[in-house]
């Protein structure tokens, strides 16, 4: 062997040794990126040999209702209150301005008639106190408005509130069309009342619909009310009559009654409620309440459906639902000038904190100041 084959065994030894250490290492790298692999990780923490524990909230859990906020008025009413904030802003008082307030009133479904009455008292006074800006304008109408509101044909204040006398048997009929939202106003009634300490029971006397009673059985528990239900298609006669034993026997200082929006025809519909009255009347003087529920959002049609109920039923308060959503707050003074009907609350939403009891001052003052 000569030196030079020597050398290219050596070089070669050397290679292969090379190559060997370098193969090795790639395969201990490839070993240390192994998932879940923990030899190069320090060991986790023994677990403790007892539970922490549990801790318990200190208060109850408070149900949905409890736990709501009242309602703002101002801000529920923003879409009508919209409407009105294009009169602001102005610092002459012209013909353009006249237009601009009968079209907006017109626009918050106060109706041509009563349109046309607010129009001109407010024009006349406006003349004769010189006014010159828009803020005396919105000041004057404000005052017109709240006059519209209170003022009744007897010359009293309107009765806002709902009768309730206490160690008597107290009824409150809810009347009006499908979909105004009685029952859910009827939810957001006891609410109130069960938070004040009274005990309710609630009749569902909308026997027509399978759903109505289901609904009103949700509140029942939601709101601590009681509730008497029947079959459906069962008498509602009946239903109102059993919740009303159930209110004697129990104590209860309240019965509100859920009535059908629909039946086969609105002859039907109306010869039910006068029926469902007569019941109650049967106790003299438990019914102290009939409350014909209107959606806003309907706007004029609320008054055509507030004709029909009246003549059927004597109707001692309107509930003017859904305002929250509408730019037709208007309809308030419409139904108050036209019909004379007081409305005594108002729904501002689908929760049952959102009831609102009418106050004409603080409605007024929502809809116009800045
Ligand atoms: P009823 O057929 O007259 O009993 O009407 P419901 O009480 O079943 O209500 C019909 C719908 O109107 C439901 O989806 C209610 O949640 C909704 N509703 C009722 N009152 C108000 C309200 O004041 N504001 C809004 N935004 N929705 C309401
Ligand atoms: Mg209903």
């Amino acid at each position: 062997m000569d030196a030079t084959v020597v050398v290219i065994l050596i070089f070669l030894f050397a290679g292969v040794l090379i190559g060997l250490g370098l193969g090795l290492s790639r395969r201990a790298k490839r070993q240390e990126q192994v998932p879940g692999e923990v030899r190069t990780r320090p060991s986790p923490p023994a677990p403790p040999k007892t539970a922490p524990p549990v801790v318990e909230p200190e208060v109850a859990p408070t149900t949905e209702a409890e736990v709501e906020a009242p309602p703002e008025l101002k801000e529920r009413l923003g879409k009508t209150r919209g409407v009105f904030a294009r009169l602001r802003g102005r610092n002459r008082i012209d013909d353009e301005t006249w237009d601009d307030l009968e079209d907006t009133l017109l626009m918050a479904d106060v109706g041509m008639p009563v349109t046309e009455r607010i129009l001109g008292d407010v024009k006349e006074r406006a003349k004769a106190e010189r006014t010159a800006d828009s803020d005396a304008l919105m000041a004057l109408l404000h005052t017109e408005l709240v006059a519209l509101l209170t003022s009744s044909p007897d010359g009293g204040d309107k009765p806002r509130t709902l009768t309730h006398t206490e160690g008597e048997p107290n009824v409150w009929m809810f009347v009006g069309v499908n979909g105004v939202g009685k029952t859910t106003t009827i939810a957001k009634v006891a609410q109130r009342e069960t938070g004040d300490g009274h005990v309710v029971v609630l009749a569902a006397a909308d026997t027509f619909r399978a759903a109505a009673a289901e609904q009103l059985t949700h509140w029942a528990e939601v709101t601590g009310a009681a509730i008497v239900r029947g079959q459906e298609g069962a008498d509602p006669g009946s239903v109102v009559y059993d919740a009303m034993s159930s209110a004697a026997s129990r104590d209860a200082d309240l019965v509100l009654v859920d009535t059908a929006g629909r039946l086969h025809t609105k002859t039907n519909l109306m010869a039910e409620l006068e029926k469902l009255k007569r019941i109650v009347d049967r106790t003299p003087g438990a019914l102290k309440e009939v409350l014909l529920v209107l959606d806003a959002t309907t706007g004029q049609n609320g008054l055509t459906q507030a004709r029909q109920f009246a003549e059927a039923v004597d109707v001692t308060g309107v509930v003017l639902t859904k305002l929250d959503g509408s730019a037709k707050g208007g309809i308030v003074l419409a139904i108050e000038a036209e019909l004379g009907i007081p409305v005594k609350l108002i729904g501002v939403g689908e929760r049952a904190a959102d009831l609102i009891e009418f106050d004409p001052e603080a409605f007024v003052a929502a809809l116009l100041d800045a």
